[in-house]
């Protein structure tokens, strides 16, 4: 097994961290409070600006839409595009968070996990005496919906290989394999940014989305050229593989299999996490703190 011990145990952030921004869709000026928790809280979502500040689970359960972003709601709350943020805490190996809003939607920072990855590893992690569940794959599952592909196999560590090919001069063919490690995230996958195609921007501005894209936080592929400089030749490819990874955070659960991504999004990411949280159901979860040094898997199903 290829986990640092510190992956066995839960774990939240030494002290609270503050980051403004704003948000890609609606434009507005928003600020996510990331918050230490308690054992066994999980990563919980709180909308401070509304009535009664109602708090969202970053479950499947809760997720109300998977269209250009990943959306959780309860009620009448929602937060818009979770995944980047999710992205970041699954890799630190933040278990237990409470994820402050103060608006509809995560800021959208650089379109990278990157500044959420420096602010947490700037106030550090505190362990708690408690195991992580673990979710050991040991059947496989797939979901395909008409030339989308996402799958898991049973594997000894986790590992994500994604493939996507926008049919566009500058975004073709790319492929990729990673182990679902920390500092291979850090150093491979989570400074990737969000993207789009120019028909694609243009789309959702006229569907009054994206208000808040620029320079700053995405990258617009043109004809020939890009909006700004890409980070990695083959960014595109990377940046699914952070939405993959901050999806599955979903499952509430650490995960040990083979994944595999074809074309996917948002939707076909959520249909896996829920496939892997339905079978995490299945069995018993150990949460024992004595055994936090060497927990039990969860063996599904
Ligand atoms: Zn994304």
């Amino acid at each position: 097994m290829s986990f640092p011990l510190s992956s066995f145990c839960q774990a939240t952030l030494a002290r609270p961290v503050l980051l403004p921004g704003v948000g890609l869709h609606s434009g507005e000026p928003v600020n996510v409070r990331i918050l230490p928790a308690p054992v066994n809280h999980g990563l919980v979502f709180l909308r401070e600006d509304l009535p009664g500040r109602p708090r969202i689970p970053a479950r499947t359960a809760f997720v109300t839409e998977t269209t250009l972003s990943t959306t959780l709601g309860r009620g009448n709350a929602t937060v818009r595009t979770v995944e980047h943020l999710l992205a970041a805490l699954y890799a630190l190996g933040v278990t237990n968070a409470l994820l402050a809003v103060d608006g509809p939607e995560v800021p959208a920072l650089d379109g990278s996990s990157m500044p959420v990855v420096r602010a947490v590893e700037a106030v550090g992690l505190a362990l708690q005496a408690a195991p992580v569940r673990i979710l050991r794959v040991v059947t496989p599952v797939s979901v395909v919906r008409d030339d989308k592909r996402v799958a898991v196999e049973p594997a000894d560590a986790p590992w994500i290989r994604y493939q996507v090919d926008y049919g566009h001069p500058l975004a073709g063919p790319q492929a990729m394999r990673v182990p679902v490690e920390r500092d291979v995230l850090v150093r491979e996958v989570l400074d990737a940014r969000t993207f789009c195609l120019e028909v694609e921007a243009e789309r959702m501005r006229a569907m009054g989305l994206a208000r808040g894209g620029s320079t700053e936080n995405a990258v617009v592929v043109h004809d020939h050229g890009t909006s700004t400089p890409l980070r990695h030749p083959d960014e595109f490819v990377r940046h699914k593989i952070l939405d993959l990874v901050g999806d599955l955070a979903l499952t509430g659960c650490r995960w040990i299999g083979a994944v595999s991504a074809t074309r996917a999004g948002h939707a076909l990411h959520v249909a896996l996490a829920e496939r892997l949280e339905a079978m995490a159901a299945d069995v018993a979860v150990v949460a024992d703190a004595d055994s936090a040094a060497s927990p039990e898997a969860v063996h599904a199903p």
